[in-house]
């Protein structure tokens, strides 16, 4: 009998519930504690050094992948008026579903009335960062060196780059056919790549897990058990209720093909807390298993990894109820106004990278004058927090990228629809015998000739 072969998303799954399971055994036998063989060897061992790698693979991948797959992107849309369509269209969806999720964490929060009766003591201090002038930040989005830009991993730098490249090879035309076939080839190299990386996910997402797991304190998470599970109740809430209404009232797709096949990238974002290291796995989700057209995802996918954070929102909103009811400042209307203000501005200007929705959130209390000493107090459970929150946040990108393609007529239905797509290519890392043979032909004619 043949032996049942597991897909990569299932022994994704298994690497995740294993890496919890170990690292909840370790945590509960009390196993990490400092200087302990565990805790050298094993989870700031191993486990660190499988995971750190995995995540240095995974965003090394970003830039050249958002270059190569946005300049072949415009070149597929060739018209510069549907590329500023789909830019207005996603920036618009993108911050009314961050106001969207703040405005529902505020509400769901202040109703509970999360935070009253809480002993306010916290000894962690936390400086707050001032949030950048809106000047700033679309000065910002021009890049003075594109050099820099890509080594610092600017991505609205990176994108506004990008596609002037693409539009100026448009403008050149038919001369720069050989540019063109380059990037597109190129495109083609930086996705195979993404596979090569993602076959030892399994064992990736298992280290990544096993060692956040192993390092959460566990009594933290119970002292503050009220702030951690209403906020995960509203990040579930804005995944499976928001996210899907809006996905069902403005596309018509099937909820249920979206979530399955999101599940992946969802378990990424979980592991990793990044939604940029996370890019080259939504890419190819939304590309090969969604059937949204590279010239729509090339943008939308790393656009909503920079500007799109309702995860990272809903946190704020909860935490700023928490700690004003702790403290007993009262915020009034005006006061959480101006936190759904500054939430969705603030997502804007900040890549999407692990923990940065705590320094967002230093920039909303500066703002209302909520005390710092506020952010200490939910300091320790915050890495769990940031996990879950990332997960919602990719999943706020891939919904407008659906909604945005479906729009443009950019989306085979029929690969959306078909469970199995995108399963057979993502496994296959094997060199094709024939096209190596090939290549090397090509490699000895050039040597001979020069
Ligand atoms: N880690 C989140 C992200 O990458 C941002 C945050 O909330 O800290 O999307």
């Amino acid at each position: 009998m043949k032996k049942a072969k597991l897909t990569l998303t299932s022994k994704v799954l298994v690497g995740m519930g294993l890496g919890i399971l170990v690292g909840l055994l370790i945590n509960l036998l009390g196993a990490n504690e400092e200087g302990s063989f565990f805790n050298i060897y094993l989870v700031n061992g191993l486990f660190f050094i499988v995971g750190k790698m995995f995540v240095s693979a995974l965003t090394m991948l970003v830039v050249p992948l958002v270059f190569f797959s946005l300049v072949t992107g415009v070149l597929g849309i060739g018209d510069i008026k549907a590329l500023g369509k789909i830019g207005g269209k996603s920036f618009v969806l993108y911050l009314l579903t961050t106001a969207i999720a703040i405005a529902v964490a505020i509400s769901i929060a202040a109703s509970i009335g999360i935070g009253e009766g809480v002993n306010m003591s916290s000894d962690i201090s936390f400086t707050a960062k001032e949030a950048p002038a809106l000047s700033t930040v679309l000065i910002n989005i021009v890049p003075t060196n594109i050099v820099n830009a890509m080594a610092l991993g600017k991505m609205l730098q990176i994108i506004f780059f990008s596609i002037l490249v693409g539009i100026s090879i448009l403008m050149v035309g038919k001369k720069a056919k050989p540019v063109v076939e380059m990037i597109e080839i190129s495109n083609e190299i930086m996705m195979k790549m993404v596979n090569i990386v993602m076959a030892v996910a399994p064992y990736a997402v298992f280290a990544l897990l096993g060692k956040a797991i192993a390092d959460l304190g566990l009594s933290l998470v119970m002292d503050l058990a009220a702030y951690v599970v209403v906020l995960i109740f509203v990040l579930l809430t804005h995944l499976f209720v928001s996210l899907m209404i809006i996905l069902k009232v403005f596309s018509r797709m099937n909820l249920s093909m979206f979530l399955k096949k999101m599940r992946e990238v969802q378990i990424f974002a979980f592991s990793t807390s990044s939604s940029n290291a996370t890019i080259p796995v939504t890419l190819r989700t939304v590309i090969d298993k969604l059937g949204v057209k590279n010239s729509v995802a090339s943008f939308t996918v790393p656009f909503g990894a920079t500007i799109n954070m309702d995860g990272t929102a809903i946190m704020q909103g909860v935490a700023t109820v928490f700690i004003a009811n702790a403290y007993g400042v009262d915020l009034g209307i005006t006061g959480y106004l101006t936190v759904i203000l500054m939430s969705v501005l603030a997502s804007i200007g900040t890549a999407g990278v692990p923990g940065v929705g705590l320094i967002m959130l230093s920039m909303v209390f500066a703002q209302v004058g909520l005390p710092m000493e506020g952010i200490g107090l939910i300091l320790g459970v915050d890495r769990l927090l940031d996990m879950v929150r990332t997960a919602v946040n990719v999943s706020g990108d891939a919904v407008v990228t659906v909604v945005v393609a479906k729009s443009e007529n950019a989306i085979d239905e029929d690969v959306y629809n078909d469970s199995e797509a995108g399963l057979s290519a993502e496994e296959n890392i094997d060199i094709d015998k024939s096209e190596e043979l090939a290549l090397a032909d090509v490699v000895n004619e050039t040597h001979s000739k020069s």
